[in-house]
């Protein structure tokens, strides 16, 4: 099952055609699409019985963020080993945990604001947790996870890196630095979700060309070890890392322009696309 927040509305989509939940479920699942977390294992039992080939048709443009206001959005740093020798750190132990503050989030077809000229980009396969969760063993972690959509953890570098500790959190918060859509693809309609391709390009060039299997902690590790210290709730979004190929890894460095095209795609999820503009002025994606 294919869920997606089409202009605000929660819909159920096949990628092409689509209905709006409020609508084709008589009122019984409200219209905005951070609610349906809340309800998630009544509201796919529910999805899975309708049909959506009579549905309209999807304008891509119109597609937002799956999950538009997470309480809680983590990342998870150096989560591929080729990443972390790139880096030029021994993979770690435990997970390198941030957080990407909320006011971040955009959509899958939104202008990204370029703040400076040292903003990275960082293909990401992103989970959306659909059921509350603390302490939740791995082998039960899946059955909190409500799907997958694809990210990018943009990052300035500068910031990230600078002071007596680095900021992660602040570096990669800048408004619309945390890309995430088209959809949310449930696992179920995955051959594999622990191994998928993932990559980016800027302009058509692949800068990124990975497969999730590659993770040091899986997803359900992540959901294990995160829910350990703290409750997960319906909605939270958590960045699970980057493959190899970042741009501050480079020599030279390779940065974010403005009006370049960065498409970034999770095999067998979907692809978004981010437009660089420098000098716009901020206002708040629609979501
Ligand atoms: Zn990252």
């Amino acid at each position: 099952m294919k869920f997606a927040n089409y202009n605000g509305r929660a819909v159920v989509t096949d990628g092409v055609r689509a209905v709006y939940v409020a609508d084709a479920s008589d009122g019984k699942f409200g219209d905005a699409p951070d609610h349906i977390f809340d309800q998630w294992d009544e509201f796919t039992a529910w999805a899975r019985t309708i049909t959506v080939r009579d549905g309209f048709a999807l304008d891509p443009d119109l597609l937002a963020a799956p999950s538009p206001r997470p309480r809680q959005v983590f990342a998870v740093g150096l989560n591929y080993a080729e990443h972390a020798r790139e880096g030029g750190v021994e993979p770690p132990a435990e997970p390198a945990v941030f957080t990407k503050f909320p006011t971040s989030i955009s959509g899958p077809r939104a202008v990204l604001e370029l703040p400076t000229d040292t903003v990275d980009f960082e293909a990401e396969l992103v989970v959306v947790i659909g059921r509350h969760g603390f302490r939740v063993p791995e082998r039960q972690a899946w059955d909190h996870i409500a799907g997958l959509t694809v990210g990018q953890d943009i990052s300035e570098r500068t910031r990230q890196l600078t002071g007596p500790m680095p900021q992660f959190s602040l570096g990669k918060s800048f408004p619309g630095f945390s890309p995430t859509g088209p959809w949310l693809v449930t696992a179920d309609e995955l051959d594999n979700p622990n191994d998928l391709g993932i990559g980016c390009s800027i302009n058509g060039q692949v800068m990124q060309d990975g497969r999730t299997d590659d993770l040091i902690f899986s997803l359900a590790q992540i959901v294990q070890k995160l829910s350990a210290i703290l409750p997960l709730l319906p909605g939270d979004v958590i960045f699970t890392g980057t493959p190899s190929g970042v741009g501050v890894a480079r020599k030279p460095p390779v940065f974010l322009r403005d009006g370049d095209v960065l498409e970034t795609w999770v095999e067998g999820v979907g692809t978004i696309t981010s437009t660089c503009r420098t000098g716009v002025q901020y206002a708040p994606a629609h979501s």
